[in-house]
């Protein structure tokens, strides 16, 4: 997303930053002086853009005296920043949605692997890179979206079904270059090989009403619309829509869910997760805001808007997701779909799914 006034802001804190460790005196940007005198600041470069984390960000200040500067931006333009500053990056921590696009931070070298009890204690194994790379924090999942007129729930139980002759004319998808759509295909890379990936992929491609076209909320217009029948998204687009405007709720009305593979390995799960950055200056403060954030407090912040799933148990969950059932969740090791990320893509394009 490009904001002009973000952009502003980005320029005076990319200058605010040279220096993390001086003190304000010296500084003319008057944000940069650290909330509590000596508690320091933290530097957040984020591919999130919700109103809720200014707010998260602010209670984490007011409980460690951290003062918090952040810069939001497409996780592209953070990789592109983060090679432009080297080693003198200002960043602590990243923060982005998708173990596949933390797996491009991580490749690009700028994360460091930490050890911390709380969050190995916190993070089950399969939602975290195993060197401390980065920590899955949320949760989401991608499931298939459908006209319950047109199909029944036995029709789209499992993701391969997507890829059924007698669904021929029946599916909508976005573009495969998505990370959503490439990490789902790193995890069938994992499990079932690549060639019947690939098989997979050329069927669900004959399947196609339209080519691919849209973010996961087009799929779900389109199903509305009578468009297709089935697509793939992720849940949270659908519960922010059923709380969001009654012409939102109108279109989710006419939808189903199906949580694929409850019989079998359980539903792709994915991560929105945050990495220590190579050149951290406050690495201290980058791990406390990560162990902060796996608390009651910051698990409520980090989901409340999003409409992601808390990662511990016991947290409220967000308004909505009370609306979806208990549902099996897979353990594919999230950290193998960087492994195959250009192999998923090769997949797609061989497959003509654009
Ligand atoms: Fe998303």
């Amino acid at each position: 997303m490009k904001f002009p006034v973000l952009f502003t802001a980005i320029a005076l804190f990319a200058v605010a930053c040279g220096k993390p460790a001086e003190p304000a005196a010296t500084n003319a940007e008057p944000v940069a002086a650290p909330a509590v005198p000596g508690a320091g600041v933290l530097n957040v470069y984020s591919a999130r853009h919700y109103d809720s984390d200014k707010v998260m960000y602010d209670a984490f200040e007011a409980e460690t005296g951290i003062h918090v500067r952040f810069r939001e931006s497409g996780a592209p333009e953070l990789i592109e920043t983060m090679k432009a500053e080297g080693d003198q990056s200002p960043a602590d921590i990243i923060i982005a949605s998708d173990a596949g696009t933390l797996f491009r931070f991580q490749d690009a070298g700028f994360t460091q692997p930490i050890r911390s009890e709380t969050l190995e204690a916190a993070i089950p194994p399969h939602f975290r890179e195993p060197d401390g790379n980065w920590f899955g924090l949320a949760k989401r999942a991608r499931i298939i979206v459908y006209d319950p007129t047109r199909l029944k729930p036995e029709d789209v139980a499992h993701y391969q079904d997507l890829a059924d002759g007698k669904l021929q004319g029946e599916i909508c998808m976005r573009s495969s270059s998505n990370i959503y759509n490439l990490s789902l295909m790193g995890e069938f890379i994992g499990r079932w090989g690549a060639d019947k990936a690939a098989e997979w992929a050329r069927n669900v491609v004959a399947n196609f009403a339209r080519p691919p076209q849209g973010g996961d909320t087009t799929q779900i217009e389109s199903i509305a619309a009578g468009e297709c029948s089935a697509a793939l998204i992720n849940h949270y687009y659908w519960v922010r829509m059923t709380t969001g405007s009654d012409a939102d709720k109108a279109k989710t009305a006419k939808t189903a869910l199906s949580f694929p593979e409850q019989d079998g390995v359980g539903t792709h799960i994915n991560v929105t997760a945050a990495s220590v950055a190579a050149h951290a200056p406050n690495k201290d403060n980058a791990v406390r805001f990560i162990e902060w954030l796996v608390t009651p407090e910051g698990q409520k912040m980090l989901t409340e808007e999003t409409k992601e799933f808390p990662m511990i148990a016991g947290v409220p969950l967000p308004e909505g997701l009370e609306a979806l059932p208990e549902f099996k969740q897979s353990e594919f090791a999230l950290e193998q779909l960087g492994v195959h990320q250009s192999e998923a893509q090769e997949i797609y394009d061989r497959a003509g799914w654009n």
